[in-house]
């Protein structure tokens, strides 16, 4: 089950305040690059070692003045469809409101978890005073501050005993490989496409949303479950909701794969949304590809796929390691080589690296490169070893593990690389004293 928590409310509670406080801030260097991380509405947060994804359904609200209050109550009857968990956020500095009440409403017809969250709850006595949302018939009241902080703790406390710790995969050993990218880049196309082939499915196992499903292939000799998200489009007609529906669906079949390949479209390249799904599934450690489709369109001249790579690589920083195949499926163009190449990653991020190995390799690297003395002081890295994570990490066992900088961790990350097949695979290195 996918970890998802949606704030509902109404405009200027503070939903986005606490969203900001709740994901992770340390950015990853494309955000940087791209300029994306402003105005994204879902985010990766983490608390007492559980994992899971925040919405602020604010964000995906764009309608008319006259329209917008119908157009808020129908996201919020989408998030309670599929999100884990909601936080219904009030504001009780201006107190109860008509808006309020409309949004209860519809939140009561839920059967998810609901939390009822009284924010700018910045005092005592804005605390005594949230007591006026007991009227609302949501249960218990979370008084909160976004701005400062305070209550968040208790809030997540409740929240995170809705997920599982870390979840046992009922079919260990096979690859789960998401299929992700933005309405009519080519998902359902693909997906055909490797169904007319020989193939078996070996289960067809419902997903636990309703269109969100997960096949069990066996194709040329190799196992492996899609989650498809391609039934998206054919859900609604309004592009906000599909918007909001496309961005959902990923989470989810993101969150539950090993693998993702994220389909982009030749003509459009990578955008904006794209970035931040590849941001979370980096986040959440899981092997990526891109897969740019249609390529059938793109006129070819000397060298377009390499410049197109490049093109590519640098919109994603330094995140060179993730490959990029240049596919047609209604050519039928390496549609195969991509799964391959998905099952390749698969086995790269379960791969085992010897300390022997390891050490034998990385060692004389490091010797003909040490890392810079700081203030006078040597650091010795005295050995690496491969930490029994779930997604490859490897601890560096030196004398002054602190004065390692991010410089030196990149050149070690490189030379990992070089000499391993991590490729789609993001990994962590850790520094500790020895
Ligand atoms: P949203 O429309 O629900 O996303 O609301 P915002 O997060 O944009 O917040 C609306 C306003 O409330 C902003 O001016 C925030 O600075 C303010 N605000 C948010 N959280 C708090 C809080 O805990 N205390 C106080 N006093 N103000 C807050
Ligand atoms: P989805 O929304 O991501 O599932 O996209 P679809 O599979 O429904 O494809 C959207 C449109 O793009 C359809 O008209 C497809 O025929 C077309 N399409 C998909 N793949 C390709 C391709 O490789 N080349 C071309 N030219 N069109 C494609």
């Amino acid at each position: 089950m996918a970890n998802i928590v949606a704030i509902v409310g109404r405009p200027n509670v503070g939903k986005s305040t606490l969203f900001n406080r709740l994901i992770e801030k340390r950015k990853a260097i494309m955000d940087d690059e791209s300029g994306v991380t402003r105005d994204r509405h879902y985010g990766y947060a983490e608390w007492t070692g559980k994992h899971f994804t925040v919405i602020d359904t604010g964000g995906y609200v764009t309608g008319s003045e006259d329209k917008f209050e119908s157009e808020i109550r129908h996201q919020v009857e989408l998030a309670l469809e599929e999100a884990t968990v909601i936080l219904f956020m009030v504001d009780s500095f201006a107190g109860l409101t008509d808006l309020d009440k409309d949004f209860a409403k519809v939140l009561r017809t839920s059967n998810k978890p609901v939390y009822l969250v009284a924010n700018k709850a910045d005092t005592t006595e804005r605390i005594h005073m949230a007591s006026e949302f007991y009227a609302l018939g949501m249960g218990e009241i979370y008084p909160i501050s976004s701005a400062s902080g305070s209550g968040t703790g208790e809030l997540l406390d409740q929240v995170v005993k809705n997920f599982d710790e870390g979840e046992e995969n009922p079919e260990e050993g096979i690859p789960r490989i998401a299929i992700l990218g933005r309405p009519n880049v080519g998902k359902s196309s693909f997906l055909n496409a490797l169904l007319g082939k020989e193939r078996t499915i070996v289960t067809d196992e419902a997903g636990t949303t309703r269109d969100s499903i997960n096949t069990h292939y066996k194709l040329y000799g190799k196992d492996f479950i899609l989650t498809d998200t391609a039934g998206i489009r054919k859900k609604s007609k309004v592009k906000e909701d599909i918007e909001f529906y496309s961005v959902l669906r990923s989470i989810q079949a993101l969150q539950d794969s090993d693998v993702c390949i994220f389909i982009v479209d030749a003509e459009r390249g990578l955008e904006a949304q794209d970035m931040s799904i590849i941001n979370l599934a980096l986040k959440y450690r899981k092997g990526i590809m891109i897969m740019v489709n249609k390529w059938d369109l793109i006129e070819k001249e000397n060298n377009t796929a390499e410049k197109y790579r490049k093109a590519i690589l640098q919109k994603l920083g330094q995140l060179d390691y993730i490959p990029i195949i240049f596919t047609s499926v209604v050519k039928k163009q390496r549609i195969f080589q991509a799964i391959e190449k998905a099952i390749e990653i698969y086995d790269n991020r379960t791969s085992k690296i010897s300390t022997s190995k390891l050490n034998d390799a990385i060692l004389p690297e490091i010797e003909h490169n040490p890392p810079p003395a700081i203030k006078g002081k040597y650091i010795k890295i005295k050995y690496i070893t491969q930490l029994s994570a779930q997604t490859p990490a490897f601890a560096f066992f030196c004398n002054l593990p602190q004065y390692i900088k991010a410089p030196y961790e990149r050149f070690l990350e490189n030379k990992i690389r070089k000499h391993f097949n991590l490729e789609g695979v993001p990994i962590r290195l850790f520094f500790r004293k020895k």
